[in-house]
């Protein structure tokens, strides 16, 4: 049984969590699904600054508490450990969906939380990605191109798992009024990010740190974008605010070929770190770099941290995360 629209009042529901102008703006209820993991935590800490009340939703299968731990005493934060394909009953004012393991649970848990706004009519926020590009044949990509994705191949869960979230987001969008942002997000690095995930930035510190070599997949010239996670969070948070659903690339125009970032690695932590070539793997996009007109014309955002700025904040991070006793929280 589906319980009635939310009563009016509430926070600022039905608004969409939106503050009207000139009224002193109370904190709202916000839930961050994935919050325990890399960019939510981040994301977490500024909405924790700025005032608000954060529900964390996350089942901890990337994430973890560590990252979220420094919050546990706040009385306005919680964290409920759940997997989003299971429906959730919650009152909030805005979702910011980050919750997503690379597979088709991807789709049920974002449906969950679309069926969630609309019951609470609270605004979503869909961190969709680059990937729906697929392997581009336009360059750089501008939100308008419909990508080039292998509906078989072995990169399709998560691309075809974004690209029905888009569908999904936007069907409610349409169909059930419910008020939606998308973000694509391209590749994006910084402290607390998953060690062992196999991404090229973090293999390549904590190889560079382990004084392994680094591992450059195929010719090493296919190029990536990279943007520091701070940045991303700001155009999250202005996404969220602002009156454009999207979708909204959010990315660092700075390309990078994998030989130049290994180079980038050396320079900042062991020039006499080895490189190893490995074989690619398939449907490998060969170049991906984000065309962010449309952000910096609509959200008035532009990524500030150049990677050879950002990455030394990210090493010392893993240093400690590999090599400290203790651990930290990459705050
Ligand atoms: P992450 O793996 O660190 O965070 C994802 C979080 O979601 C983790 O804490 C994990 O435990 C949680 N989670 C996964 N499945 C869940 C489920 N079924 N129920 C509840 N919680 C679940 O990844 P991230 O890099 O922080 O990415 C966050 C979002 O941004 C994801 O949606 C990802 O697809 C998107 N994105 C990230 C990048 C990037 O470069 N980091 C690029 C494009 C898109
Ligand atoms: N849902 C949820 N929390 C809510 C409201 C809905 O998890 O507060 C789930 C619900 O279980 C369903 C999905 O969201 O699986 C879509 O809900 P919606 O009401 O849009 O679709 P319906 O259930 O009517 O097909
Ligand atoms: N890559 C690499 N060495 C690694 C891991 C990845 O050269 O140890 C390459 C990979 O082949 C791809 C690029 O780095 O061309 C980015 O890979 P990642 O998995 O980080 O991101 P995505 O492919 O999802 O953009």
């Amino acid at each position: 049984p589906r319980r009635p629209a939310y009563r009016p009042g509430f926070g600022s529901l039905n608004s969409g969590g939106k503050i009207p102008l000139g009224l002193k703006r109370k904190g709202l209820r916000i839930v961050v699904t994935g919050g325990a993991g890399f960019v939510g935590s981040h994301l977490v800490d500024r909405l924790i600054a700025r005032g608000d009340s954060v529900i964390v939703v996350d089942n901890f299968f990337t994430g973890n508490k560590d990252n979220v731990m420094h919050h546990f005493r706040n009385p306005r934060f919680e964290l409920i450990r759940h997997d989003v394909v299971e429906p959730l009953l919650l009152e909030v004012d805005q979702i910011y969906h980050l919750a997503c393991p690379a597979s088709p649970t991807n789709v049920v848990g974002t449906l969950n939380m679309l069926g969630l706004a609309k019951r609470v009519g609270a605004r979503f926020l869909l961190t969709s990605t680059s990937e729906v590009y697929g392997d581009p044949l336009q360059h750089p990509q501008v939100e308008t191109y419909w990508g080039n994705v292998n509906p078989i191949g072995v990169r399709s869960c998560y691309d075809e798992g974004k690209r029905t979230a888009e569908t999904l987001a936007m069907d409610y969008h349409r169909g059930a009024g419910v008020e939606v942002r998308i973000a694509r997000i391209f590749n994006t690095y910084g402290p607390r990010m998953c060690i062992d995930d196999g991404r090229v930035v973090s293999n390549f510190v904590a190889q560079a740190l382990r004084k392994e070599p680094l591992t450059v997949y195929g010719d090493g010239k296919q190029t990536r974008s990279f943007q520091f996670v701070s940045d991303l969070v700001e155009g999250l948070m202005r996404l969220m605010e602002g009156e454009h659903v999207g979708p909204f690339n959010l990315g660092n125009p700075g390309e990078f070929t994998m030989l130049e970032l290994a180079q980038v690695v050396q320079e900042t932590i062991d020039p006499n770190a080895r490189i190893e070539f490995r074989p690619n793997t398939e449907d490998d996009p060969h170049k991906r770099k984000p065309d962010i007109t449309k952000a910096k014309d609509l959200l008035g955002w532009e990524p500030k941290v150049p990677l050879r700025k950002g990455l030394p904040m990210m090493v010392s991070d893993f240093r400690q995360r590999i090599f400290g006793d203790h651990k930290d929280n990459g705050a």
